[in-house]
Parts: C-alpha cells; sequence; structure tokens
C-alpha cells in the first residue's frame, strides 16, 4: 500500500564529485571507444612481428602523451612505454625484458605474435556500448568510468528532502539533563542516521509539542520545503496523541495501523501536491523497525533505485523464536558464521524499547503470526542489515 502511492522524484545534472551513492537516471551511452587509441600495456618496443628475431633499428620513442608520429618499417623498432600510441606500422609490443639492445639495435625474440601486448581500441569500451542502466548507484568504479569516457556530469535522481520531527511533551535535547519524567530524545538521532543512510537531506524540525495548534503549525511551515514528513510518537491511541488526526485534516491516511511488532501505530498519509508523512511509532525500536520496513523503500523509490530491499539471505535459527499471536514479529538477531552457514542468535529481550536489541544487530528475522513460533534449527530468510 505504501509504495504503490510513492513517486519517483524528478532528474538532476549533478558534477561527478557530489554523484557518489546516487541513482543514474537514464542509461549511460559511450560517446567514444576505450582506449581510443591502441595503447601499449607494457615498457618495450613496438615492432612488427614479421621481424621477429632479428636486429632492429629504434628510430624513436612513444612514451604515454607523447605518440611517435612516424611508421615503423621494416628493419625498425620505435621505444615504447606503458601507455603510449602504438605507432603506424607496427603490430606487436616486446616486452624490455625480452629484448636485447647494443647500442641503437634492438634484438626481438625469434617468433612474435601479432597484437601482443597493447590494448586495441574499444577493446574495454566500444563507442555506443551502454556502459551502466539507469537505476544503477553510483561509486567508484561507476564514477571513474563515466569520468573515463568524458562526462563531467551525470543525470541522477533527486534525493528526497525529509522534515524530521520527534514529538512528545517527556522529551528533552540530547545533552540536557532529564527531570522527572522526562526522557531524552534520541529517536531524532537514530531517525537523522538511518535518513541519511536511505539516501535522504533532512530538514530537522526539533521536538514538536502535544499540543494541536502549535504542533500543526510546525508541519504546516515546513511542508512546502520538503517530499516527506517523518515524525515519532503521537501516534498510538492516547489522549495525546494528536499525529494521526493531524494528518487526516492536511491528507489521506492510508495506513493507521499495521499487524507488525514492533510497530503497531506505524501511520502513512499522502499530502496535497504529492507529499508524503510517515508517523513512526515513538518506541525506540519500533521507530527504527518501522523506518526499515516501510520508510527506506519508498525513499529508494523515490530516488530510483532498482532494487528497494534489503537483500535477504537464508541463516539457521540458534534460538526458538515464539510467536505473537496476531502480529507479525521482525527479530532482531546477530549473525556468525557456523562451517558453511550463517547462525541467528537472538539480540536478547526483544522490548519496543530496547535499543540494545537494534545495536549491532546484523538482521531482522520475520516471525509469521500464529501459535507456533520457529523452532531453533530451522532455516529462515533473513532481511541483513549489515554482514559479520
Ligand atoms: P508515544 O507513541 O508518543 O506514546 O511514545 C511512546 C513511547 O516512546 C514514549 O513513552 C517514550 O517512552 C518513547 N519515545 C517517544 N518519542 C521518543 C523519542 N523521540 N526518543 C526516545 N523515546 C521516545
Ligand atoms: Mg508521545
Amino acid at each position: 500500500m505504501v509504495l504503490e502511492r510513492i513517486p519517483i522524484l524528478g532528474v538532476e545534472r549533478v558534477a561527478l564529485a557530489h554523484c557518489v551513492g546516487r541513482v543514474l537516471a537514464e542509461d549511460l551511452i559511450a560517446t567514444e571507444s576505450l582506449p581510443a587509441f591502441p595503447a601499449s600495456a607494457v615498457d618495450g618496443y613496438a615492432v612488427r612481428s614479421a621481424d621477429a628475431g632479428k636486429p632492429l633499428r629504434v628510430v624513436g620513442e612513444s612514451a604515454a602523451g607523447r605518440p611517435f608520429s612516424g611508421v615503423v618499417g621494416p628493419g625498425t623498432a620505435v621505444r615504447i612505454l606503458t601507455g603510449g600510441v602504438l605507432p603506424d606500422g607496427a603490430d606487436c609490443v616486446v616486452m624490455v625484458e625480452d629484448v636485447r639492445l647494443e647500442g641503437e639495435v634492438v634484438t626481438t625474440p625469434g617468433s612474435l605474435q601479432s597484437g601482443s601486448n597493447f590494448h586495441r581500441p574499444g577493446a574495454d569500451v566500444r563507442a555506443g556500448e551502454r556502459v551502466l542502466a539507469a537505476g544503477s548507484q553510483l561509486g567508484a568504479a561507476e564514477l571513474g568510468l563515466a569520468a573515463a569516457l568524458g562526462f563531467p556530469r551525470l543525470p541522477v535522481f533527486r534525493r528526497p528532502r525529509v522534515a524530521l520531527m520527534s514529538t512528545g511533551d517527556e522529551l528533552v535535547e540530547v545533552g540536557g539533563k532529564p527531570g522527572r519524567g522526562q526522557i531524552v530524545d534520541s529517536n531524532r538521532w537514530a531517525l537523522l542516521a538511518a535518513l541519511r543512510e536511505a539516501g535522504a537531506e533532512v530538514r530537522g524540525l526539533g521536538i514538536g509539542p502535544d499540543e494541536t495548534e502549535p504542533l500543526r503549525q510546525l508541519v504546516v511551515g515546513v511542508l512546502p520545503e520538503v517530499d516527506v514528513l517523518v515524525t515519532s510518537g503521537g501516534v498510538s491511541v492516547g489522549t495525546h496523541d494528536l499525529i494521526k488526526p493531524l494528518l487526516e485534516s492536511l491528507g489521506t491516511v492510508h495506513v493507521g495501523r499495521v499487524k507488525l511488532k514492533p510497530g503497531k501505530p506505524f501511520t502513512f498519509a499522502t499530502l496535497p501536491e504529492g507529499r508524503l508523512a510517515f508517523g513512526l511509532p515513538g518506541f525506540p525500536v519500533s521507530s527504527l523497525v518501522t523506518f526499515e520496513v516501510f520508510v527506506r523503500p519508498a525513499l529508494r523509490k523515490m530516488q530510483g533505485f532498482g532494487q528497494l530491499h534489503r537483500p535477504t539471505l537464508p541463516v539457521r535459527l540458534a534460538y526458538d523464536a515464539r510467536a505473537t499471536a496476531d502480529r507479525t514479529e521482525y527479530q532482531r538477531v546477530t549473525l556468525r558464521r557456523e562451517g558453511g552457514e550463517m547462525a541467528a542468535v537472538s539480540t536478547g529481550s526483544q522490548s519496543s524499547s530496547r535499543l540494545m536489541s537494534l545495536a549491532g544487530a546484523h538482521a531482522l528475522v520475520r516471525i509469521p503470526p500464529g501459535d507456533q513460533g520457529i523452532k531453533a534449527g530451522t532455516i529462515v530468510e533473513a532481511m541483513i542489515l549489515a554482514l559479520p
């Protein structure tokens, strides 16, 4: 239901330095070949293979960036350095280690293979070839390839601009001293990290109050500048839970509750002009798990990623996983290698307030609702957050 309503953001042309981690918006087609010229792969001598074994007069040099302008005729050779252009007339390069040099005369081995020791034009990339597909994420090799082909800028999908707000009158800023009944706002920092890792540009709104009108003003004020609103807290059914009514007044709430543990109060709404809102639960683990399950794939869709979900791997449960009767549960585990397979170990108490259950976790294991649970030793698909 969420992904169906997620738009893909527009395209912008961005300098290579700022493309790291971005998603290519169009196929990248090579406009020229690589290498563009026959380039020596070694230091040695450019010769005609027909002259194998003969003493050859060295008539010049072809260094990288400084080609030899003449022709290698019968009985001659040109000294060539790695990256130098293979001169006209020559059809192979002999490594310097394989020749005998006396003065300006070089003698090659008795048999030479035409085409050896240089890269043919177009051997790496042919002009017209699709080198990167739209939807590819740009990392080191992809950006190097784009630069080699002469593209100083690339068309990439825009990053989602996200306004992030914690709600709750019990919250104090980190570094401040919580009074009785107060707690530090930790969700904002956890979600800031999760959002950035997912490619978003984050506008921090700080702590929103549990009061209808000021909350509304905070949200309405920032909406024109962002694509997405992410809040934490204020979505349960308590009388101070104001996010859902606020989103209902601003747009359409499509999801107001999920059969998920942790994260039952997760809320998703669409707002006018293609904007989106995610009301995440207040409990720290609930907010991060619902971020993983619903928000991260949505942000990836907005950025044009082909792959929206975390990869999964089969793992062997090393503990008896108890199920919840009416809700799918995402349990947090660490993974360790046991022989040829991965064993999943519970991170301990799976309380939705216990961030220790998620800190250092490698994966989420999905336990279907019911009274069965999953017995230790069973192979399950784990959603991988990080490999050990
Ligand atoms: P709520 O959904 O607003 O009732 O929040 C549920 C519980 O989550 C609260 O009682 C807090 O213990 C916790 N909580 C809410 N917001 C935050 C936050 N920003 N940082 C840490 N814990 C929070
Ligand atoms: Mg609250």
